[in-house]
């Protein structure tokens, strides 16, 4: 049987129709479909198990908590992250990194210093670190990508010094796809003493992360992108971070002893995760992390490369033969994302003809305004393929936008 139609087998939302059309999914990169593993969890969770976690004396909120902390487990051994007190859940990326930015930067960003992004970065990895620089009168400098879209971790050394507090990088691109030489950075940054986060929305999904190999100071992704839920993500952090920064929320769970004079903190990883959490979302995450590392071993992990290497060959070449396609990005090292434009086609209009043909795909700025302003361009289209998505999709894809250019011009 075919390795890439078992995948699809056991992700009920791929079956639908659209329009009476087979949904073709391309906005993979935004939200992943789920496994019936996760969606059974939720549903189980939601019917039986839907009790406050780590609070109370009773059955349901021992089930509910062992699963929420079974998760966490899961998480801690997909990323071979040291400790449970290093796995902090969060609502996704974005409060990840405005987690970080807020608390991190509260103790560590004074008047003078500054952050680094880099330029391809997501909007989640560039305004929380303006909020923390306006804040303490810091400023954020940017590691530029050249034409490629490709930023070199050696161009960042003329931009570090004793001022620079941290830095922040893209591990994989939403918009470019391509994989950054993050591990190189990180080497980089910590010969100048300067800790690095890693927003991984992406990279979680396309990448085997090993933190420790990595030796990021800081991990951020979203489950609802690798076959989890929304409203949940996870913050990796060095203890020795973690345990410096000061509390970002305040509130229940987070709390040693309160008193009105003065109130202690609960230990990692609680400190951090202030009022009921989304203890249904979170318990999801292992279901998908083991739906996400079967897919990636043996045969099937072989089957999904091979299939993700043609589908990059066919997009690329496909997309060089449209008169007037501009691919964004170009990279050895990428995943099978592709953003794009056409000549005298407005990328909306591009993405209504095919949404009529069952084809899901994303348009506009794509959450990253700079990068749109590197390019010259306002609105970008963008098919993001999962594991799931077969070499037959992206034919009908090539087929569709051919058919959608020639009714626009
Ligand atoms: N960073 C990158 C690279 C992303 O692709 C995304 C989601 N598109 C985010 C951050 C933010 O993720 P979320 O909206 O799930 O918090």
């Amino acid at each position: 049987m075919n390795a890439i139609q078992d995948i699809r087998d056991r992700v009920p939302a791929l079956a639908q129709t659209v329009y009476g059309k087979p949904l073709v999914y391309l906005d993979n990169a935004a939200t992943a479909q789920k496994p019936v593993e996760v969606i059974e969890l939720l549903n189980r969770m939601n019917s039986a198990t839907n009790a406050n976690v780590h609070r109370a004396m009773y059955r349901l909120s021992d089930e509910a908590t062992n699963l929420y902390e079974g998760a966490r487990e899961r998480v801690r051994e997909f990323i071979n992250a040291p400790a449970r007190e290093n796995v902090i859940f969060t609502s996704g990326a974005t409060a990840s990194i405005n987690l970080v930015a807020s608390s991190f930067c509260a103790k560590y960003l004074k008047e003078g210093d500054s952050v680094i992004v880099t330029e391809d970065s997501h909007h989640s990895n560039i305004v929380p670190w303006q909020l923390a620089c306006e804040k303490a009168g810091a400023s954020l400098k940017v590691l530029p990508i050249d034409e490629n879209g490709v930023w070199s971790a050696q161009d960042i050394i003329p931009l570090l010094d004793e001022r620079v507090k941290i830095v922040a990088a893209t591990h994989i691109s939403n918009v470019l796809g391509i994989i950054n030489p993050v591990k190189e950075l990180i080497e980089i940054a910590h010969r100048y003493g300067v800790p690095v986060l890693v927003d991984g929305a992406q990279g979680i999904v396309h990448t085997r992360v090993d933190v420790q190999e990595l030796d990021c100071d800081f991990y951020a992704f979203s489950a609802h992108k690798i076959y989890g839920e929304t409203g949940s993500g996870i913050l990796y952090g060095k203890e020795h971070w973690l345990e410096e920064m000061p509390p970002y929320m305040g509130g229940g769970d987070m709390v040693g002893t309160v008193t009105f004079a003065k109130t202690t903190y609960a230990p990692l990883p609680l400190k951090f995760e202030a009022g009921t959490p989304n203890f249904i979302g979170s318990a999801a995450l292992k279901p998908a992390l083991d739906f996400a590392w079967e897919i990636s071993q043996g045969e099937c992990g072989k089957a999904v490369k091979e299939s993700e290497s043609k589908i990059i060959a066919y997009m690329k070449g496909a997309l060089a033969e449209i008169d007037g396609a501009v691919l964004y990005g170009e990279s050895q090292n990428r995943i099978p994302l592709f953003s794009f434009n056409v000549e005298g086609c407005h990328p909306g209009d591009i993405a209504q003809i095919l949404d009529k043909m069952g084809i899901a795909v994303r348009t506009g700025m794509l959450c990253a305004e700079p990068l749109m302003a590197h390019f010259g361009v306002t609105s970008m289209v963008r098919a993001s393929f999962a594991p799931y998505n077969t070499l037959q999709e992206a034919e009908y894809f090539i087929s569709g936008l051919k058919r959608a250019v020639a009714m626009l011009r």
